[in-house]
């Protein structure tokens, strides 16, 4: 199918765009790498009156490393962070994220503002994001916002985020040298989106105690959840199988899941426990290691 009719602009500048997105304000929508939205558009599910295309705004595509965090302008491609080396050297959880989304041909044109402003529930990138406690930066007529992951993501494709304003940064904090981290997920296919995913990050000190924990999960509710109970459960502990295991049974009992046509909601819960416990024991093998 083919979209609905719309007026199409696309600013030269930051304040052109927000000028823009002011003036229309609901039936107005960003466009930037269009992987989600022109789908959305095209099987008529969005149907905005204008489009306010980004990508030919400048300075909107970096990666820096600032004062402990990786900040990342919104129009970065996923392709850009899959192969940045400072990305690969201070934040290495979002590089094997990043494989898991969706497909080359969709990465190379995908942006990491596009992602975050989607909030699919089932993505990785909103999923690392909250596991490690990063920001959101947001511009609009009012100025600029910075939120934490938990306040931006509201529930399912709804974010806290207003028709006026735009994502202009992510911010990811960078992970300690010394501590292990691994994402893992289970979909029906490579490039699909997850059906669960699981975002960790440990780090022991020299007794091989644990000194923090970050974890989170993709595709177990409406936006990333951020499992405290389970991060309490590993620190200050030693931990061994048996506290990886309680942590586990932890997150598979706390998440609450909605079926769907991709699994039922028991199902979810299962693959929440099983894959918590191996995204743990697989980061737990990389602490300690340096380099
Ligand atoms: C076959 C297929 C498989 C995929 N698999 C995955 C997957 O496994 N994991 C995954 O995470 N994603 C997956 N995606 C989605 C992909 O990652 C998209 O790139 C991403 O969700 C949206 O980024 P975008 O830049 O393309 O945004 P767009 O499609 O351009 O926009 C998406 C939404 O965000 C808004 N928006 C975009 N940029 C901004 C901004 N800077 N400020 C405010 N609002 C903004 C738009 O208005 C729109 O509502 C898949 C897509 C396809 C087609």
């Amino acid at each position: 199918m083919k979209p609905a009719q719309f007026e199409y602009f696309d600013p030269g500048t930051l304040d052109e765009a927000l000028k823009l997105l002011r003036d229309h304000g609901d039936d107005a929508k960003v466009l930037a790498g269009g992987q989600s939205l022109v789908p959305l558009m095209n099987f008529r599910l969005a149907r905005p009156k204008v489009i306010v295309d980004v990508n030919k705004i400048p300075g909107l595509d970096y990666v820096r490393d600032v004062d402990g965090m990786i900040h990342i302008g919104a129009l970065t491609r996923q392709r850009t962070v899959e192969t940045s080396s400072v990305i690969k050297g201070k934040c290495p959880l979002l590089t094997e994220a990043t494989y898991w989304v969706g497909h080359l041909a969709i990465r190379t044109r995908g942006t990491v503002g596009g992602t975050i402003a989607h909030a699919d529930p089932a993505a990785e990138y909103p999923c690392v994001l909250s596991a490690l406690g990063g920001q959101v930066v947001v511009k609009g007529p009012a100025g600029e916002r910075v939120l934490t992951a938990d306040d931006f993501f509201v529930t399912f494709l709804t974010t806290a985020l207003q028709p006026t304003e735009m994502v202009t940064e992510v911010r990811f904090p960078t992970v300690p040298p010394e501590a292990g981290w691994a994402f893992v997920e289970f979909s029906r296919r490579h490039g699909d989106f997850a059906i669960v995913g699981v975002a960790a990050m440990v780090q022991l000190d020299k007794q091989r105690k644990c000194t923090d924990a970050r974890i989170a999960l993709c595709g177990v509710g409406g936006t990333p959840f951020k499992a405290r109970s389970a991060e309490a459960i590993l620190k200050g502990t030693e931990v061994t199988d048996k506290v990886i295991q309680a942590a586990a049974e932890k997150v598979g009992g706390e998440v609450e899941p909605e079926g769907d046509l991709h699994g039922s909601a028991e199902y979810r819960k299962h693959l929440a426990k099983v894959l918590t416990g191996r995204t743990l024991r697989k980061a737990l093998e990389k602490a300690g290691k340096v380099g």
